[in-house]
């Protein structure tokens, strides 16, 4: 890699690949636990890497004119500022449709990066005119050079995960060496990933699957309330509830998002309280400031490896969870304001209080 980028797009993804000993530690794992963290790409998230895959591969089709191309795009936020931050560099506008549950620091990243956001209701279904993808189609239609590059069907999105994400989780587990205080089976024995659109799951699975271990498993996580996941009994207790974590979940099957069971071989769901709890674990105990869905990816691990003994207690094995954005984009939230600044006291935090009562 050169020292000096071009731009700051060629700064999405490459991102680290971290050990999470102490979790791994407090819930008793012999297996590695290691985080793919996805905050610290350019943009902040996981799907910068889709953002960049899909605006190259419309310019390689003569689809996009810089200086008139409007790019127009439904999003839980992140494609959004992914593409927003191309956009910015390759000089097209942009248009983000973004329903109300979204956080207020997306749509600041957003129009500070000179993107247009719409508002759209959260209730609103899928296909109905309403939504954000309802809205997005409507401008599109009406908005001269509007381009809607289509994240739950472009294949662009899967394949930036089989092309670079999943193939830094094999390069960093394979080329970091096995030593007698750190056993590693040198593969990638378990991955375990939230889905929204279902492209980094797709995507990194077949990475997985097709050129390194076609053993590694694949767990899907799904938040209550979407039905996403396989069986769909598994949804069937809270089917259209709501949920606060953000950009996971749906209610409807993305195109790219694999139905393929050898690609996905099981789903986990998770509640919002649990996923909080474990961003938390992450911040307090491994020093890292992730989002929502890191928290639920985590929690969907934990709550995997309980019912896989057989994995959890083995020395080496390799379990590789993604950790999708970064704290950066719910820092207004309450789920984080509530445990980051309202949590128990802690013991010093009591010693600091006597200490400052005496007189
Ligand atoms: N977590 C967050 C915070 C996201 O923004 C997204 C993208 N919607 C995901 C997870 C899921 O990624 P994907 O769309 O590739 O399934």
């Amino acid at each position: 890699m050169p020292q000096i980028l071009n731009n700051a797009l060629e700064a999405v993804g490459n991102t680290p690949l971290i050990r999470l000993d102490k979790v791994a530690k407090l819930h008793g794992l012999k297996c590695n636990l290691l985080g793919k963290v996805e905050f610290m790409s350019a943009g902040g998230s996981v799907k910068d890497r889709i953002a960049k895959a899909m605006v190259e591969a419309a310019e390689k089709e003569g689809k996009l004119v810089p200086g008139k191309s409007v790019v127009i795009e439904p999003t839980s936020g992140n494609t959004g500022i992914g593409l927003a931050m191309a956009c910015a560099i390759k000089g097209y506008s942009v248009i983000i449709t973004l329903p109300n549950k979204m956080s207020l620091e997306k749509e600041a990243a957003l129009r500070a990066l000179g993107a247009e956001v719409v508002r759209t209701p959260t209730e609103a279904a899928w296909d109905s005119p309403q939504s954000h993808i309802g809205i997005a189609r409507k401008l599109q239609k009406e908005i001269p050079y509007g381009i809607i590059l289509d994240q739950y069907g472009n294949i662009n999105n899967p394949l930036a995960h089989e092309i670079t994400t999943g193939p830094e989780i094999i390069e960093a587990v394979k080329s970091t060496p096995s030593t007698s205080s750190r056993v590693s089976s040198q593969k990638v024995d378990v991955v375990v990933c939230g889905a929204g659109t279902g492209g980094t799951i797709s995507g990194i699975s077949r990475a997985m699957k097709k050129t390194h271990n076609k053993d590694c498993i694949v767990v899907g996580v799904d938040p209550d309330g979407s039905i996403l996941a396989i069986p769909s009994s598994l949804n069937r207790k809270t089917e259209g509830d709501a949920y606060v974590v953000e950009g996971i979940g749906y209610d409807f099957i993305p195109d790219v998002l694999s139905r393929d069971p050898t690609d996905i071989d099981e789903w986990i769901k998770t509640n919002d309280t649990e996923a909080f709890d474990a961003v938390q674990a992450l911040m307090r105990n491994e020093g890292l400031l992730v989002g929502g869905s890191s928290g639920s990816a985590l929690s969907g691990t934990l709550k995997w490896l309980k019912r896989r003994k057989d994995i959890a207690e083995t020395l080496g094995l390799n379990v590789v969870v993604i950790l999708p954005d970064g704290i950066r984009n719910y820092m207004s939230k309450d789920w984080f304001l509530s445990r980051a600044l309202h949590g128990e006291p802690t013991p010093l935090a009591q010693a600091i209080a006597r200490v400052l009562q005496e007189p």
